[in-house]
């Protein structure tokens, strides 16, 4: 059945109900009305007659007058038409004979009382009669009073109970398959698609949960496909990574190891199964590769595993959703090769450049010679094409020995000479050289280097040739006839600083940050200008090799100014 018809045939049935409780009310009313009707129709009435009679009678003692005899004959009459009662009607007719006998009796007082007292005896007989059943008939009404009472109480009460457990189970029977419903599909909204309701009603409730019930199957159908779809996709990036040459680790935000490829467990030296689903930082307790990961920032590793040493270029990329960062993914390339072709290239440069040392300084010798009036005279032109030689010559000395020294500090053979020097002796140094050329272009070096400064640890050669690359290149980059200032000034509590400030075109922002990098050279620099592109990458090299810092600061059109740190020497050295 239905909900509707259920609900329609609940109300209808109390409604059953009700009808019946009102019915059986107005029944009763009704006996109660009829039994006091016949009271007040049948019996009262007679009583009332044979009053009427006895106070005629009573009016006017003695004979009878013809009004009395005329109003006891009319009421004798009705009594006569309303005998009712068992016994009545003999009283009745003893009554009238008796009142006949008293009309016909003649001037005999005596006769006429004994008459008179005799009818009376009939009409209190009437009189009795109907009062014994004026008072039964009242018991009657009383019982069907009482009874209809007592049945119109008990169909009360059991329609009571009847609406009462309709009132109290039938919002139940609404409410709680909804009820359950509800709990079901917040379970649903937590992916839990196991979900069946079991209603065994065959109403809209008994649908509503076979409809459910399909709704969960179908989801969880869905999502078993999804996640298998999933899992297929993981496995396929799963052996794509598996498969790559690079050692890949992932990592979530909470540093926990959530993959890592078969190359980069054979450089942990652990299996994949020990380390995913690890924290990260506890791996790196006793394992260095891990630790040198995690904490060291350094882009290039020299790894040893399977007996092999390999160098490594790490790269650290962070995963980002949504704005969020959520986790991160180290990737290991192997460079072994490229780092031995570098070596290679290295041992190459070092080794041509130092067999060219030799044949250009004889070269530069015999220019010398040639330059020599002893040697004999030559014309203005050759004494040119010398000058010109000369000058080349010297760049190329320049540029060897450039090439030279990026050699050592490639192959790590760079040798340093430390020394406790004042920073006057290596500004001294290094002006005396560059003046020269400084004179050549009319720029005049301001220096301003304080003689209370204390002295630095450092190279004095090497930090010499640094401050003869950053004044070069200050003067190559400014206006004829300008200024360079070289300041030197204190850095921290036990550093020394050397500036050089150039007011030429200066640097656009973009480059600064390759400036120091090997053979970088700003474009559109012109040949004339420009050298190898080594000068400042040498010139890092050499300052970080002292344990110091190199940075530059610059503005297109304002100039550019290169600084750089060293060390204070201790007091006692
Ligand atoms: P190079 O031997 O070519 O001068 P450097 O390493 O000394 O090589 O300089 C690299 C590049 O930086 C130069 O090619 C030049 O473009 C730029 N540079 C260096 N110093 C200055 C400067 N003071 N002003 C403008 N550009 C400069």
């Amino acid at each position: 059945m239905t909900i509707k018809n259920k609900l329609r045939a609940g109300i209808g049935f109390l409604f059953t109900l009700a009808l019946i409780c009102c019915g059986m009310s107005i029944y009763f009313l009704n006996q109660l009305s009829s039994d006091a009707g016949a009271i007040l129709k049948d019996n009262y009435k007679s009583v009332q007659y044979v009053q009427n009679v006895l106070s005629t009678i009573d009016s006017h003692p003695g004979k009878l007058t013809p009004e009395q005899i005329k109003v006891i004959d009319k009421n004798m009459a009705l009594q006569d038409r309303n005998v009712t009662e068992v016994g009545e009607r003999q009283f009745t007719d003893s009554a009238r004979l008796t009142f006949e006998k008293l009309k016909e009796a003649g001037n005999d007082e005596l006769q006429e009382r004994q008459l008179s007292l005799r009818f009376r005896q009939h009409l209190y007989n009437v009189m009795r009669v109907n009062m014994d059943a004026i008072s039964r008939k009242n018991d009657i009404a009383n019982a069907t009073s009482k009874r209809g009472s007592l049945l119109v109480a008990f169909l009360g009460a059991f329609l009571f109970l009847v609406a009462f457990s309709f009132a109290v189970n039938f919002p139940g029977y609404i409410a709680n398959p909804i009820k359950e419903l509800t709990a079901r599909i917040k379970e649903v909204s937590n992916k839990n698609y196991h979900q069946q309701i079991h209603f065994e009603s065959n109403d809209e409730f008994g649908e509503l949960g076979e409809a459910f019930n399909n709704m969960t199957r179908k989801l969880d159908e869905f999502e078993n496909s999804n996640l298998a779809s999933i899992l297929f996709e993981k496995r396929r990036i799963e052996t794509i990574i598996n498969s790559m040459q690079d050692a890949i680790i992932g990592l979530d935000e909470k540093q926990v190891i959530i993959f890592a490829n078969q190359v980069a467990c054979n450089l942990i030296g652990m299996k994949a199964s020990q380390l995913n689903g690890e924290y990260a930082p506890d791996i790196a307790l006793e394992n260095d590769l891990m630790r040198k990961l995690l904490v060291n920032d350094q882009a290039k590793l020299r790894i040893f595993a399977d007996n092999h040493e390999g160098f490594y270029s790490r790269e650290s990329l962070s995963v980002s959703s949504k704005d969020k960062v959520i986790g991160k993914v180290i990737i290991l390339k192997n460079i072994t090769e490229y780092q031995q072709l570098d070596e290679a290239k290295t041992n190459f440069i070092a080794t041509i450049s130092h067999e060219l040392k030799t044949p250009i300084s004889s070269i530069k010798m015999s220019l010398k010679l040639l330059e020599d009036e002893r040697i004999g005279d030559v014309n203005p032109e050759q004494r040119q094409l010398i000058s010109n030689i000369d000058d080349d010559t010297r760049r190329l000395l320049l540029i060897t020995g450039e090439l030279l020294d990026m050699a050592q500090v490639e192959t790590g053979k760079l040798q340093l000479n430390f020394g406790s020097t004042h920073p006057q002796n290596i500004v001294d140094y290094a002006v005396k050289a560059i003046k020269f050329i400084a004179d050549q272009k009319h720029v005049e070096i301001k220096v301003k280097c304080d003689e209370s400064l204390p002295k630095v640890h450092a190279d004095l050669d090497k930090t010499t040739w640094v401050l003869i690359n950053l004044l070069s290149n200050a003067i190559k980059y400014s206006h004829e006839k300008s200024t360079v200032e070289l300041v030197v000034k204190k850095h921290k509590n036990d550093e020394i600083e050397f500036s050089v400030t150039d007011h030429g075109k200066g640097i656009e922002d973009q480059y600064l940050p390759r400036l120091f990098e090997r053979y970088f050279k700003v474009p559109n620099t012109t040949s004339e200008q420009g050298g190898t592109g080594l000068g400042l990458a040498i010139a890092k090299d050499f300052i970080e090799a002292q344990a110091g810092k190199i940075s530059v600061d610059s503005e297109i059109g304002s100039g550019s100014t290169f600084y750089f740190t060293l060390k204070r020497a201790i007091a006692a050295a």
